[in-house]
Formats: structure tokens, C-alpha cells, sequence
């Protein structure tokens, strides 16, 4: 195991067993709890995949793995067997925390040129499509890793509820239909994908279609059956790499070695503390758990909870430590196997309180750059890209084991090529698609040979100060996850709200000098006042985000579904608006009404 800091490893032994598991059943949207443990996903049947494994007797891995492989069937838009993935754990029992890393790798003939054509480099929307930007896929070895330490049922059993998906067929629902018509041109490139969610006018097929992957089953049942290295050895890796080489559209250069090769990593996590909890994650190659972390850690001399959530102060200083955050994030974080990360540097007390020391309440910094901690390489500016490729769930067990896993194919539909009924991932546009920059300075992110790219996934579990796990949480939507992230938890330690009150929140996205407020959002009203502290570019977006959580709160878990996705439903019967008073509004109520009446009687 790679160890990051001496003290992160340390600190783990003090921790405390975790809060036994309710007996009663805890109800919610989205969320799939049956008085042993809770699983929370964007989607309430992959919710409820999780949770007839944890019925079974499953861990909490073992439910996340399968819920991350019906989210595969049911989300393909968002994640897959032809992507990778972070896991974070809690083990109840040893009250340790891991880590596991199945990001994507590049193929060994990639380089800094990787992403150039005729001497230059291609944008990011011609990279996506094809073959290049396609990484050796991670989930698989991923999940085989962690089910290896924290398995309890046998791993053909985790892919049960995904194969019936595939084999007797889902129904399309809104969010599945929307990415179909926003991302056609991507969704729709290979044959069969344009036979299954495509009508002959090029029209998605509408909203609660029962949908069939007879391709997608076989691959699932092969996986389970054989074991995870068939997917890296054999007739699928060498589907993979036929797919990639052949492609029409920016065609790569893997090798069947590539895929056999590559390899998931068992690694410490990343934590420190904020206002006494433990905030723990994901690291390089992620930038997650840091860029989190030192955006917190920098306003902890603020008292936020005495400014309250509705206060444009509370968020103008937010948007402060988040462009100080990002500014570290984009010189120094990439694969910590390939360049030198200053871990130890980035999440010193000192350092970010030299940070924060650079915050005003009453006025914008003109200028944000990145500091200078301890260890800091020379290394220059890369290239960011936002995307919505992407899927968070959190599993808890009954005894009290946490799974926070999120899951990636980077784009919605990745490449948008697809072997074997799934899609292959984008993930090599996460690296800077340029090796230097204007300085002349290599990239810390830039395309190498069997590097991973950086990512913004941060897998957490954030644990109250007596030891227990108080909170686990994670998002999708590229760069944003670690401002929806660290939001979610402002908003529990901070401002005292629930989980899905917290997620609820409106997203507040400062990476650099621009300031994104969420469209339509109560963050409208304070754009003026943002403007007043001095922010000059503040806009709006569109709400493209999506975090899902489980919280110990009142003696049992509770899930927490983004109200902005479809996970806010409840995992069974759902679709009766009047038993979901809680989080329903009236247009999602009718679209799902609607839907109900065209859904299998089983589902
Ligand atoms: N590929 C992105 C990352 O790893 C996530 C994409 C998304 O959230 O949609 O940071």
C-alpha cells in the first residue's frame, strides 16, 4: 500500500466502531434500506440492486459492486463496466478506512502528442469521440480488489440483479431519454447502440421503452461467472482494442497487453480534520480528497454557521477557498505514480492557513494563483473539462461497513463506442490535452504511457468526532464534484441541515475568477451581493449535478438522493406520489406518473 502521509494512517487506529444498524426500515427516496444497512444511487433500482444484496447478507462492497453494475445497465449514459472507478471503505470491524483505485490508464504508445493532430492539439470535442481518449477500463480489476478485502458474497451473485436487468429489460426514464437526444451524436456512433436506444428517424425511443441488452447479459454472466480477468484477457480485451484501433474517428494505438496489464491499487486514504470531524477520500489520481479537503480546511477561522446558508457572505467566502482549492488542484494534482504530487505540502495545517489568511469577508482577492507548499515541483497550468459521465453511490451494511464509490465512463456515453452491450470510456480527455504550458513548463497532468488521469471524483466519508461514521458522500459532474462535495458537507457540519438538505442546497462553482451560480436556484437573488464583494464575472448554469449520500443521524442511516436526479425515488412502488409527500414537486410527480403506467409490473 502506497502510503501518503505518516500521520493519515495513524490517525485511523483512534477511531471508534460504528453506530449499530436500525432495526426498523428507513424510508427514502432513492435510497433502498431494509432495517440492515442503506443504499443510496441515482437510480432507485440500482438502489434496490445494492439493497437485495445487503439482504443477502452482502457487505457493503458487495452492494456497491452491484449497484455500480446495474447502474451500468440501467445509467449507461453515466458509468460502466468500460469505465473506472474510486471506492473509499469503512471496515466496522477493524475501524480502518482504504482506498481503491481503478482509474483508467493510457495505453503504453501514448504521449504528450497523444491528443495532436498535423502539430495540434485537438479540442476537447474532437477529442472525446473514437478511439484515443478511450482508457484501459478500471471498474472490473477495481471492484475485484476491494471485493477481494471486504467480500462477503461470492462475486457471481454481486452481478445477479445487473444480468436481469440486461436480460428482461429496463424502462427508459426521463434522465435516460434526455442524455439520449442532448448526446446523439455520441450516444448513437456504434451500430448496436443506434438499434437499442434509437428509433430509424434517429429519434430516442421514448420515455419508459422496456429496454433489452442480450449483449450487455452475456458480458455480465461471462464476468461473473470466469472471474474478473476475463474481462482483461481473451475475447472482450480483444473487443476492446479491435474497437479502439479500428475506429473511424481518432484511432488508437492499444495493445492487448495494455489491457492485460493493467492493474487496480489498494491505497491509504487522504484525511484530515475539519472543526473536529475526520474528512477522509480519495487521492492521486484523483484530486479529490485534497481540493476538498484544503477547501474546507481554509475556511475553518470563519464561522459559517453563525453567517447561516441564506447569507451571500457565507458563500462569497465558499467561492473564495474554492478558488484558492482549484488553483493548487490544477498545477499540482495528476497520477502521483508519474510526477511528484506535494501531498504532504497541499493538506499541511500551516500552508492552508497561509492560504486562507488570503481570504477577505468583505472583499474578492484580485488575483488567485497557486501557493507554494512544501515539496512543490515546477510544474505549469493544464487544461480543465467538465463533464456529466458520471455516478455516485454509498452502501452501508448491517454491520455498519461503508462503501462511497463513484463510477465514471467520463462523458455521457464516454467515447461512444461500445463492445459487448457497454460503452467504452473517454477518460484520457482528463488529462491536459497539451503536454506544456504557456510557460513552457511540463504539465503535472499530461498524457504519458500507463499514467491515469486526474480526476475530481472524491468517494468521502466524513466521521463525527467521537470516531463514528457520521456521513458518506459523493457526486458526479466533472470539476463541480468537489465543490458539490464539500458543499454537502458545509452543509451538515456548517450549517446543520440533513444530508439531503445539504445536497438540496444550491450549488455555488468558483474553479478560477468566474463564479457559477446554479440556474434557477434561490442563488440567484444573491448574485448583486456577490458582485457587491467584488466578483465581477458571476453567471448561471444549468443544474447538471447529481451527489448521493448515507448519514448517521437520530440513531440510524438515512439515504439522501440529489432532488436534481432520479435517485430521489423510492426504490419500490415508487411512483405513488402520495406516499412520497417529502421531496415530490408537481412537475416530477406528473412525468412519473406517466412513466408508472408504462413500467413492467415487476419492476
Ligand atoms: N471523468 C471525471 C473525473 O474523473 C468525472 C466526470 C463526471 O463527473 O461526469 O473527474
Amino acid at each position: 500500500m502506497r502510503r501518503f502521509a505518516p500521520f493519515i494512517a495513524a490517525a485511523f487506529l483512534a477511531l471508534g466502531g460504528c453506530a449499530t444498524i436500525p432495526a426498523a426500515p428507513v424510508a427514502r427516496p432513492g435510497v433502498a434500506s431494509d432495517g440492515v444497512g442503506s443504499v443510496s444511487a441515482a437510480d432507485p433500482r440500482a438502489a434496490e440492486a445494492g439493497a437485495s444484496i445487503i439482504r443477502q447478507g452482502g457487505s457493503a462492497v458487495d452492494a456497491a459492486i452491484a449497484t455500480m453494475l446495474a447502474l451500468n445497465v440501467i445509467e449507461p449514459q453515466s458509468s460502466g463496466i468500460g469505465g473506472g472507478s474510486f471506492i473509499v471503505t469503512f471496515d466496522a470491524a477493524k475501524a480502518t478506512v482504504d482506498t481503491y483505485n481503478g482509474r483508467e490508464t493510457a495505453p503504453a504508445a501514448a504521449g504528450g502528442d497523444w491528443f495532436f493532430k498535423d502539430g495540434k492539439a485537438l479540442t476537447v470535442a474532437e477529442a472525446i469521440p473514437g478511439g484515443k481518449s478511450v482508457g484501459v477500463p478500471g471498474n472490473i480489476r477495481n471492484a475485484a480488489l476491494a471485493h477481494q478485502a471486504h467480500g462477503k458474497l461470492p462475486w457471481l451473485s454481486l452481478f445477479q440483479p445487473a444480468i436481469a436487468l440486461a436480460r428482461d429489460g429496463f424502462a427508459v426514464t426521463p434522465r435516460l431519454y434526455a442524455s439520449l437526444k442532448t448526446y446523439a451524436a455520441t450516444g448513437a456512433l456504434s451500430a448496436d447502440a443506434r438499434a437499442l436506444f434509437y428509433q430509424p428517424d434517429g429519434s430516442p425511443v421514448p420515455v419508459g421503452t422496456i429496454v433489452r441488452i442480450p449483449a450487455l447479459a452475456a458480458t455480465l454472466t461471462q464476468i461473473g461467472e470466469r472471474g474478473p480477468d476475463s474481462f482483461y484477457v481473451g475475447p472482450n480485451a480483444q473487443a476492446i482494442v479491435a474497437s479502439v484501433n479500428a475506429s473511424p474517428v481518432n484511432p488508437s494505438r492499444m495493445t492487448t497487453g495494455d489491457v492485460a496489464t493493467f492493474k487496480a491499487e489498494h491505497l491509504a486514504p487522504v484525511c484530515g480534520l475539519y472543526r473536529g470531524y475526520r474528512i477522509c477520500g480519495m487521492g492521486p489520481p484523483s484530486s479529490g480528497a485534497t481540493t476538498v479537503f484544503a477547501l474546507l480546511k481554509q475556511l475553518e477561522r470563519f464561522d459559517l454557521g453563525a453567517l447561516g446558508k441564506d447569507n451571500p457572505v457565507a458563500w462569497h467566502l465558499i467561492a473564495e477557498s474554492m478558488r484558492l482549492a482549484y488553483a493548487d488542484r490544477d498545477r499540482y494534482l495528476a497520477d502521483a505514480d508519474y510526477v511528484r504530487v506535494p501531498l504532504t505540502g497541499l493538506l499541511d495545517t500551516a500552508y492552508l492557513a497561509s492560504r486562507s489568511a488570503l481570504i477577505s469577508p468583505d472583499r474578492t482577492m484580485a488575483n488567485v494563483t497557486a501557493g507554494v507548499p512544501s515539496g512543490a515541483p515546477a510544474t505549469a497550468l493544464g487544461l480543465e473539462t467538465v463533464e456529466q459521465g458520471t455516478t455516485h453511490f454509498v452502501a452501508v451494511d448491517r454491520y455498519g461497513n461503508v462503501a462511497s464509490m463513484t463510477s465514471t465512463i467520463e462523458s455521457p456515453f464516454g467515447s461512444g463506442l461500445r463492445v459487448g452491450g457497454y460503452y467504452l470510456n473517454n477518460e484520457l480527455t482528463d488529462f491536459s490535452l497539451t503536454p506544456t504550458g504557456a510557460d513552457g513548463r511540463p504539465v503535472a497532468n499530461r498524457v504519458e504511457g500507463g499514467k491515469r488521469p486526474r480526476s475530481s471524483m472524491a468517494p468521502t466519508i466524513v466521521f463525527s468526532p467521537d470516531g463514528k461514521v457520521r456521513l458518506a458522500v459523493g457526486a458526479a459532474g466533472g470539476a463541480t464534484i468537489i465543490a458539490q462535495v464539500a458543499k454537502a458537507i458545509i452543509g451538515v457540519i456548517d450549517f446543520n441541515l440533513s444530508a439531503r438538505e445539504a445536497i438540496a442546497m444550491p450549488v455555488l462553482f468558483a474553479p478560477g475568477d468566474t463564479v457559477f451560480v446554479e440556474k434557477g436556484s434561490a442563488h440567484e437573488a444573491m448574485i448583486p451581493a456577490l458582485r457587491a464583494l467584488g466578483h465581477a464575472d458571476v453567471r448561471t448554469r444549468d443544474p447538471s449535478f447529481k451527489a448521493n449520500a448515507v448519514e448517521w443521524v437520530g440513531g440510524r442511516w438515512v439515504g439522501a438522493a440529489d432532488p436534481r436526479s432520479e435517485g430521489r425515488r423510492r426504490p419500490r412502488n415508487a411512483f405513488d406520489p402520495a406516499s412520497d409527500e417529502e421531496t415530490r414537486d408537481e412537475e416530477d410527480g406528473r412525468r412519473w406518473r406517466k412513466l408508472r403506467s408504462n413500467i413492467s409490473p415487476t419492476w
